[in-house]
Formats: C-alpha cells, structure tokens, sequence
C-alpha cells in the first residue's frame, strides 16, 4: 500500500453517495460541521466492510487517537485530513472491525505457543537437538516443553528404544540442568530427561500410579517415558515449581506468555478476546498490565472461582473498560459438563455408542444456582459451558429460575459451546436472550464423530443448529477456543459458512450461516456478548478504532479463499500493531 493524499475518486463518491447520506444522516451529518480535531490516521479507496446494522458500505475513514471520527467517502473525511495525518491508500483492499474471538484461553494459548512444537520431526534425534537447542536459550532450572511428538512418524526407531519409545539416557547428558517434559501426540504419555525425573523423586523403586505405567529397561530403571496416569508423576513436580515463583517471575513469566498470545493474535486480524476462566489472583495481575498499557489487545476476562470465593471477591473485582478499555472483567465462567468426544458431555439420553453412559454433570446444580444467584445480586454477567443437550436444559432452566422475568432485560447471560440442544429448547435462547457462543471450528473437528456418539437423529435435530438458533432470533458469537483448537480465526469463518469438514464432506450444511452472520459472528455479535457493542464490533463515528485490512473480500470471495485471506494490517486503538510487510507503509 502506498500513501495517497489528495485524489478524489468522482466514480465511486456517485455510486456510494444514497447510502452515504443516509449513513450520516443517522450518525449525526459529522461532515457538515467544521472538525475540532484532525486525524492522526485515515484510510482511502477502501472496501470498508462496517457491520453497522445495516452494513452500510463505505470507503474511506478517519481515525483521531484510538476513536473513529468519520466514516464514508474520502469527500466525508476530507475535512478531517492534515499534513501530519497518515494517509494510507488501502487499493481497493477490504477492511473489517477488529476480530473478537469470544471464547479462547489467552495465557493458555502463550503458553502452548512457548512450547516446543515436535509433530513434524522426523526422528528422535531431531527432538533431542530441539531440546537442545531450548536449553541454550533458556536459564537453568527452567523447564523445556514439548509436545507432538510420536514415535510411528520416526523414519527409524531411536538408538536404545524400548517397543520404539525414545530412552532419556543420551538427552539427560546434554541437558543436565533443564528439567524437559515433552508429551506425545496422543497426550496419553510424556517423555521426562533425568533433571526431570530427579525433580520428581522418581527412581527404579517408584510406586506405579494405578493405571499408569513407567517403561523401563532391560535393568529395570526407568527410561524416561510414563504413560497414562504415571504422566502426573512429573506434570505434578513441574507444577510444584511453578507455585514456588516469586510474584515477580510469575508476572515475568505471564507477561510473556500474554505478549505471545498477543502477537499471535493481532497477526491474524484479532484485536479483542473474551478470555474464558481466570482467577481473581490472575485478573488483578491483568489489571495491572492493563494500567501500565502492557495488554497486548482487548481482553473481557471470565472469572472461574467456587461460590464461597466469588460471594467474598465479586464486589471489589468488577472493572469495565481498566486501561482505556482494554480490560474489562464482569463475568462468571463454570463448566456444568465435559466434551462429546470422551464421552462427558451431559446427555438427556445415553450414548448411542456408549449406552451405559449420558455423560458427566462436572459442577453440582446446587453449586451452579448459587453461583447464578451470585451474579444477580452483583449484577455480573454468567458464562456456563454446557455441550451435551441435558446440561444446556439445565442451564436454560436454572438461567429461568434465578432471572424470572428479567432473563430478557439485559443480563445477556451466555451458554459457551452449547453445541447439543433438544429441539424445544432451541428457541429458548432468542425468546430469553440467553446467547450461545459456539466455536465453527469444533464443529467441523468434531463432525467426525458426532453422528456416532448422538446417533442421526439428535445429530440432524440439534448438533451445532447455527440457523435454528439465528433464525429464532439469537445471536452466536464465534471463536476458537484456542489453544484447543489453532487461533486463526479464517478456519471459524470457514467452517460457519461450509460446514465442510477436511476430508470434504458437509455436517448438515441446511446448518450454515450466511457470510454475513459469520462476519458479524466475529465482529459486533461478540461485542454484544461483552457488552461493548457501543464501543467495539463496528467501524462507526465514536467507536475505539480496531480494524483490519485484508486482500481479500470476506463477504464475496469463494469460500475457500476464506482460509488463504491475508491480513495486511491490524489496527489496534488507532495504532498500526501488525504489519503484513512493513515496507509497503509509508508516511
Ligand atoms: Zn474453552
């Protein structure tokens, strides 16, 4: 992108000049009166993609600090235009609002991201030199991780393997002050090196956790590989480590964690998250970082605490907007039951291929209401994880119970995931304004084994039921769950549109959204899901300037090209964050 400053673009002021005036007719007709302030940064020949309610095209906008000040034609925002304002030419290329993906796990996915990434090794020896090469960067005493690897990708089985598992004895040498713990693809066993294993107290005379197991030599001394339960022997070593930091490296440590999230977000177009389950110890680290500009992006943090906890802590932890808006924490997460895939989410009827079972219900009823009576009281808002379609009963029923009548008057309590609902409790979400926030990409991840763990039936009536649930009026903001599933927000969009799963079959594809829900499902519905939506989701005067350049038309491109868009700009606040190729940029 090149700069621009004083062309005029006659064509397309004519073809956008209806829509324009009737857009500023409703914001108020900014263009008429003289500007008190000039802008700091403005893009023209746009294909400004707004998600305002009535999705009003635009193609230029100006931005002054971190807010918006006009939005329209480059004669709208011409008034708003000085020397020292950044003029950047946009080509023609698309802008969005800033992405918000609303339900991710923002430490978590830093810390997946410092981990050592081993699923495309070939060998065990290019593990051990990876390792290797973490402990020359890292100081002493802290621990290297790893995860992916898996012994059947190896073109040879390692030197001194047992039934083709590594032996830690050639790695313990070169690292003899890391402790490393790397866990094997399937997460069902992890690999430790001898500082590892000496942090745990584990020699040849170990107690074997019951269904566990430790792979030993020929000699009967441990190899450094533990399966099942036997993994807790060394994750439990590592987490007492982690309690033993200082407040002040344990800050160190999360500020890097959240840099990493951080960058690894804003390089895909995400500028805000909601992030799902934090304690208050956590959130009051965060709202430091947020006084001293330290967030890398907008976080609206979900509280996971016991009612005793949240009844003595609610009061004195609700803060909106801390940081010039970049944290806000006013919401209460608990999870009710656990995931299709191991069998845990809480059904109405058994399994179809586990009929001894209808699943887990993981956080008492009891427990639950007096949590939801707790955010009644502090006027905080309830994100429950329900999936199988007997806890999102239980959740609509309790969410009924506490609110009475007020369900619909502006709690805006979520259910996240609900990916499994009974038909009659479908309209239930719009009729109480109870909103689902579903993550596209499980759907399609999950597709696979859906139908075998509910049967046709409740697969066709009630797994992941986008249109149902839209077209009896709810709203479903859209996400990743990251670092369960990757960050990239392209993937959602794509599976919300297609429903098309990798090996190119569709998952009821009666299901999909239309391009523009999915857009909206990353812009102003999640906005509406933190109550931010006079602040954020839309490019409109007034609104914090978030917004992404792209080289592709989201709305009309094909749905493949969805996964290949390129995001060439991310503004956060009104400041450029990400930069596709920061020479194409110039003042
Ligand atoms: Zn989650």
């Amino acid at each position: 992108m090149s700069s621009l400053r004083h062309s005029r673009s006659p064509v397309i002021l004519q073809t956008f000049f209806g829509l324009v005036s009737f857009l500023f007719a409703s914001l108020g007709a900014i263009a008429q009166e003289p500007p008190s302030k000039f802008a700091s940064l403005a893009f023209v020949n746009a294909n400004i993609l707004t998600c305002n309610n009535g999705m009003e095209p635009a193609n230029a906008i100006a931005i002054q600090g971190d807010r918006i000040i006009a939005v329209g034609t480059k004669a709208n925002i011409e008034p708003f235009l000085a020397k020292s304002t950044k003029v950047i030419d946009a080509a023609g290329m698309t802008i969005t609002p800033g992405l918000i993906d609303s339900h991710l796990h923002f430490i978590g996915l830093g810390q997946s991201l410092q981990m050592l990434d081993l699923s495309q090794a070939n060998s065990w020896e290019e593990v051990e030199s990876m390792v290797v090469s973490a402990s020359m960067r890292l100081p002493k005493g802290t621990w290297i991780e790893g995860r992916g690897w898996h012994q059947s990708k190896w073109t040879a089985p390692p030197k001194g393997n047992i039934d083709g598992y590594p032996n830690h004895k050639a790695l313990s040498i070169v690292t003899p002050d890391h402790p490393v713990v790397l866990t094997h693809a399937s997460g069902h066993a992890n690999f430790a090196n001898e500082a590892a294993m000496k942090i745990a107290g584990v020699d040849r005379d170990t107690v074997v956790p019951r269904g566990g197991e430790i792979l030993k030599d020929a000699d009967g001394n441990p190899i450094g590989v533990f399966r099942e339960n036997a993994q807790s022997l060394i994750r439990r070593a590592q987490m007492r480590t982690t309690e033993r930091l200082s407040e002040e490296e344990l800050r160190a440590a999360t500020l890097t964690q959240l840099q990493l999230a951080g960058e690894a977000c804003l390089k895909q177009g995400i500028t805000s998250v909601h992030d799902a389950g934090n304690s208050f110890a956590t959130a009051r680290m965060l709202k430091r970082f947020a006084e001293l500009r330290q967030l890398p992006l907008r976080m609206a943090v979900m509280i996971r605490e016991g009612s005793d906890s949240l009844a003595a802590q609610m009061e004195t932890h609700k803060w909106n907007n801390v940081g010039d808006g970049f944290l806000t924490v006013r919401s209460v997460k608990i999870s009710i039951d656990g995931a299709l895939g191991p069998h845990g989410a809480w059904l109405l009827e058994p399994y179809s291929d586990l009929p001894t079972t209808a699943g887990l219900n993981t956080v008492s009823i009891e427990e639950f209401t007096k949590i939801a009576k707790l955010c009644k009281k502090y006027d905080w808002q309830l994100c429950v994880h329900a999936i199988g379609d007997r806890a999102n009963r239980e959740v609509l029923d309790v969410y009924e119970q506490v609110l009475g009548e007020q369900v619909s008057s502006g709690h805006r309590w979520r259910i996240e995931h609900a990916q499994h609902l009974s038909p009659q409790d479908i309209p239930r979400f719009g009729k109480l304004g109870v909103i689902p926030v579903m993550q596209a990409n499980h759907c399609t991840s999950d597709a696979i084994f859906v139908p075998q763990r509910l049967g046709e039936r409740r697969s066709v009536q009630g797994a992941y039921v986008w249109r149902s649930l839209i077209d009896s009026g709810a709203i479903i903001p859209n996400g990743t769950d990251a670092p369960v599933e990757r960050v990239d927000p392209r993937a959602s969009l794509y599976a919300a549109v297609t429903r098309q799963l990798p090996n190119g079959d569709t998952f009821y594809p009666e299901q999909c959204m239309t391009r523009r829900e999915a857009l909206l499902s990353y812009t102003l519905w999640p906005a509406m899901a933190a109550f931010q939506e006079k602040e954020l989701g839309s490019l409109e005067v007034g609104k914090l300037a978030d917004l992404v350049v792209w080289n592709t038309d989201l709305l009309t491109c094909k749905p493949t090209d969805l996964l290949t868009a390129k995001v060439e700009l991310t503004v956060l606040a009104g400041g450029i964050v990400h930069d596709a190729d920061a020479s194409n940029t110039e003042n």
